[in-house]
């Protein structure tokens, strides 16, 4: 990897990522946002947030009818910061939301309603009430919540007599199988989510459902996030374009007009985790459900997105300082302020969710060379709590900085209060060639009163 001071570009010129990454470690340094008294900080480069919304819209615009509405939105879960969702809506991106929490924030960040959808399992009447007040799209996962939203609209549908207004939608299970990553695998024969279309009576059931409410007007997939091939994306989208192809010819052959009007395909574009590559990227999904499923391109069904993961990981790091590091059983462990509290999944499941750590030194200088096999481990009280294990990279020193890359998605942004650990701060950052630095706070480090204060006292 280059280091700062070898590859810096002439001042105007694109400053690449790894580059602006190092500025901006640097910058952190000096500006104190990270160092003996806050341990652990996270960094969101809000360019790379920028070029990844622009990536999305083209990549579908490329694809799509001319005139044709593809609303893109944001996964809330995968980065809950208020100045997030307000980012990303400014860039054309409103929210996908799966709670009442996830939902207030993007009320907080001033997304309009029109542009939230709401996909949750497990609503509840309230839930439901407000997303039907508020005239938010949702989803409805299963039969029993259908009944509900049955009392809940009457006779005359969400929007009142006639379709108006509605925006309703099914969520289905095309029940494809699973990727690599059981946990996130949505589209198995059991998966919790959405209707098992190919239970036996399922398909029936949903043709009924659809011809008894003319009001719903969407049908929903989200066949998988990390791990799932994206051959199999496409074929969750594909089956459920010809549901909906199958419920407007039931509609027309009974004299109404076409019914489902939005296809909502979801989001799980997997990440590449192992360089600074963004790959498989959108342009290609996008010409891959073009070869696919061409007719969604055709301009007669609205598109609706819900990509999480890949609009924030690459534009995020964790910078945690090695407090110490030493040696047991043969083995070198720097550990440091980053563990199971803010890499969850990655602690937990190692496997799954490898991640790239690069050392810096105590002014934020980017080490290279010295490699050393070592475990790069974090604060938490449990044997388990390491983000690498015997990892070649340069020796971490004491007071060195440890970056876990490509971790804008969620991982700092929802924290996990092991060990009344604190959540970090958030910053998001601007830099420029010269290594000149903006930052901005995202979330202030929770202070310990704060944190006693949540924890009943
Ligand atoms: C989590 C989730 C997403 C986003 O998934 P990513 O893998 O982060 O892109 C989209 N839609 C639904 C319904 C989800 O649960």
């Amino acid at each position: 990897m280059a280091s700062t001071t070898e590859s810096s570009p002439r001042p105007g010129s694109a400053v690449p990522l790894p580059v602006r990454r190092n500025l901006a470690v640097a910058a952190a340094v000096r500006a104190g946002l990270v160092g003996a008294d806050q341990p652990v900080a996270a960094l969101l480069d809000l360019r790379t947030i920028r070029e990844t919304a622009t990536a999305l819209h083209t990549a579908f615009a490329e694809v799509a009818a001319p005139g044709q509405q593809v609303l893109h939105t944001f996964a809330v879960k995968a980065g809950a910061l208020v100045p997030v969702l307000r980012q990303f809506d400014g860039l054309g991106i409103g929210s996908e939301v799966a709670s009442p929490g996830e939902l207030a924030l993007a009320r907080a960040a001033g997304v309009d309603p029109a542009r939230i959808v709401l996909d949750s399992p497990a609503k509840t009447v309230g839930e439901l009430t407000e997303a039907l007040e508020l005239g938010i799209a949702l989803n409805v996962d299963n039969p029993q919540e259908l009944e509900r939203l049955d009392a809940l609209v009457g006779t005359g549908g969400p929007g009142g007599p006639g379709r108006a207004g509605a925006r309703v939608g099914m969520r289905v299970n095309p029940q494809l199988g699973a990727g690599s990553i059981g946990a996130m695998s949505t589209a198995t024969a059991t998966s919790k989510f959405g209707v098992a279309l190919r239970d036996p009576g399922a398909r029936a059931w949903v043709l009924r459902a659809f011809a008894e409410r003319p009001w719903l007007s969407r049908l929903h997939c989200h066949v998988g996030s990390q791990g799932m091939p994206l051959e199999q994306m496409a074929a969750g989208v594909r089956v459920t374009y010809e549901l909906a192809e199958e419920i407007n010819a039931a509609a027309l052959a009974a004299g109404r007009p076409a019914q489902v009007d939005t296809l909502d395909i979801g989001g799980g574009l997997p990440v590449n985790f192992g360089s600074d590559e963004t790959r498989p990227g959108y342009h290609y999904y996008a010409r891959l459900l073009r070869s696919e499923v061409p007719a969604l391109f055709d301009g007669r069904y609205r598109l609706v997105t819900e990509f999480g993961r890949s609009l924030l990981a690459k534009a995020g790091m964790i910078l945690a300082r090695v407090e110490y590091t030493k040696d047991a059983g043969g083995r070198r462990i720097a550990v440091t302020h980053a563990g199971a509290q803010v890499a969850t999944r990655t602690v937990f499941a190692p496997d799954a969710w490898p991640l790239r750590v690069a050392a810096y030194d105590a002014r934020g200088q980017l080490r290279t060379g010295g490699e050393l096999r070592q475990d790069v481990a974090g604060p938490c009280c449990f044997a388990g709590d390491l983000v690498a294990r015997d990892r070649a990279m340069p020796e971490l020193r004491p007071g060195d900085l440890a970056a876990l890359l490509d971790t804008g998605a969620y991982y700092a942004s929802t924290p996990f209060g092991y060990n009344s650990l604190a959540r970090p701060g958030v910053y998001g950052f601007t830099v420029d060639a010269d290594g000149t630095a903006d930052f901005s706070t995202v979330r202030r480090p929770q202070t310990l009163a704060e944190l006693v204060a949540e924890s009943g006292g």
